[in-house]
């Protein structure tokens, strides 16, 4: 790949700056300095969240955790390997002859003007050893719907429902793993937080990252409390929302409704969820009282993760009539779809040259991922539906009536706009 190792710049760990600086001047003539090298170099190029080395007794098989997804590496025989973990072992204080037992240990890196932490976790498993090599880029927290990649008229829109003093509850759903935090954040973030008192109860030792001007309030489980045990001493400081992200059961849902209601207190919450009809389904079957719970109703807001195509290889192509039908856009409104690059080695161009995967995404034909939101207003026939007739169809159906635009018609529009693919918002819808 390299003639003399990628140019990439390690910071090993150490007590002190003298120990950092013996570890480091320990591995760097080690044969295991240019492996590791390369490995870290193409975990930072390849933008991967987690780096998998599974030792077997002949080989090194690696794989990369990239916006979500695992992809396969080159494998690596076993002494370059060897001699590669070693070096990483070293740089990040490790004992680098243990095998078996787990442990865990960071070094820095300086590569392309950046710098990076890796963390290294080793452990001995039944055909080897597995090390997993996590990359932290200290990115910033995204916290704003815009950032998350919600389309301006949607903001506008939750904007007027969540800083709405006559707001019920609102629901905030993603698949947890997958921007179950972010989205329940992103909503507390378009409230109009100077304004309002925000409260939000959080299980002891389990906090969040704060919302700024939201404040947590802590409850334990293992002291037999809830998160409405805070409440009545919290009232006493005339909060004017509160948000509870963790309901487990209808009797607490329950409960959470009632003082709602009574106080008329906005109040949000959070349960997972695929799709806001899903969410909705997902409340029930705390089994709550659902009457009260769909009459204190008024939003759900769902996240999805979708990997964005990769802007330096995607493929622009006419979308036959058909598929624009099928997509339900209409003729004429788009020229051009687009299809992601997916590299295979020993492609060939047209003149029968061997073609380089793209630098920007590593031949992956995408980059990034962002947020695919849906937004729906619980209005009186929903309601309805969900006392006397809660099933999908009927659901989304009654939604589609009112003109509500569905997960689905939101990737559609993405679709349209070139940022995403059909292959990958079908991979999300199903998954
Ligand atoms: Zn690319």
């Amino acid at each position: 790949m390299y003639d003399d190792g990628p140019p990439i710049e390690f910071f090993a760990a150490g007590e002190t700056p003298e120990e950092q600086e013996a570890n480091l001047k320990t591995v760097e003539p080690s044969p295991g300095f240019e492996p590791a090298s390369e490995l870290c170099a193409e975990s930072i190029l390849k933008d991967a969240d987690v780096t998998v080395l599974d030792f077997s007794a002949q080989q090194v098989t690696l794989r990369f955790q990239i916006d979500g997804l695992w992809h396969s590496g080159a494998p690596m025989d076993r002494e370059t390997g060897d001699y590669m973990l070693a070096t990483l072992k070293q740089l990040a204080g490790l004992d680098y002859r243990e095998r078996r037992a787990r442990q865990t240990g960071n070094f820095g890196t300086m590569y392309l003007k950046k710098k990076q932490k890796f963390k290294l976790v080793s452990q001995g498993i039944k055909t080897g050893e597995r090390v997993a090599l996590y990359l932290d880029y200290k990115r910033p927290p995204l916290d704003k719907c815009e950032e998350l990649g919600m389309r301006a008229s949607m903001i506008n829109q939750l904007h007027g429902i969540v800083n709405d003093s006559e707001m019920g509850i609102v629901v905030t759903s993603a698949v947890p793993g997958e921007g179950y935090t972010k989205c329940w954040r992103g909503a507390l973030d378009t409230c109009d937080r100077l304004t309002r008192d925000y409260f939000v109860m959080e299980h002891v030792g389990r906090n969040e990252p704060e919302v700024i001007n939201v404040y947590p309030v802590e409850y334990d489980t293992a002291k037999g409390e809830d998160p409405m045990t805070p409440i009545p001493q919290l009232m006493l400081k005339e909060p004017d929302v509160l948000g509870f992200p963790d309901v487990e059961t209808g009797n607490l849902l329950d409960r959470i409704v009632d003082h709602s209601v009574q106080h008329k207190l906005p109040t949000f919450t959070r349960v997972p969820g695929k799709h806001c009809i899903d969410a909705l389904l997902r409340l029930l079957v705390l089994k709550p009282d659902v009457k009260k719970l769909a009459d204190r109703l008024t939003a759900v807001l769902t996240m999805r993760l979708i990997r964005l195509l990769c802007d330096d290889c995607k493929i622009g192509f006419p979308p036959h009539p058909k598929m624009l039908q099928q997509l339900g856009l209409p003729p004429g409104r788009v020229a051009e779809l687009f299809r992601p690059m997916v590299y295979q080695p020993g492609m060939v161009d047209e003149d029968e040259v061997e073609i380089e995967p793209c630098a920007t995404c590593s031949g992956i034909g995408y980059r990034g991922r962002t947020g695919l939101f849906e937004l729906l207003t619980i209005n009186d026939e929903l309601k309805q539906a969900l006392v006397s007739d809660p099933k999908m169809g009927n659901l989304a159906g009654i939604a589609k009536r009112h003109g509500h635009v569905s997960m689905q018609m939101e990737g559609i529009v993405m679709i349209a706009a070139g940022r995403t693919s059909i292959e990958e918002l079908q991979r999300v819808l199903k998954s």
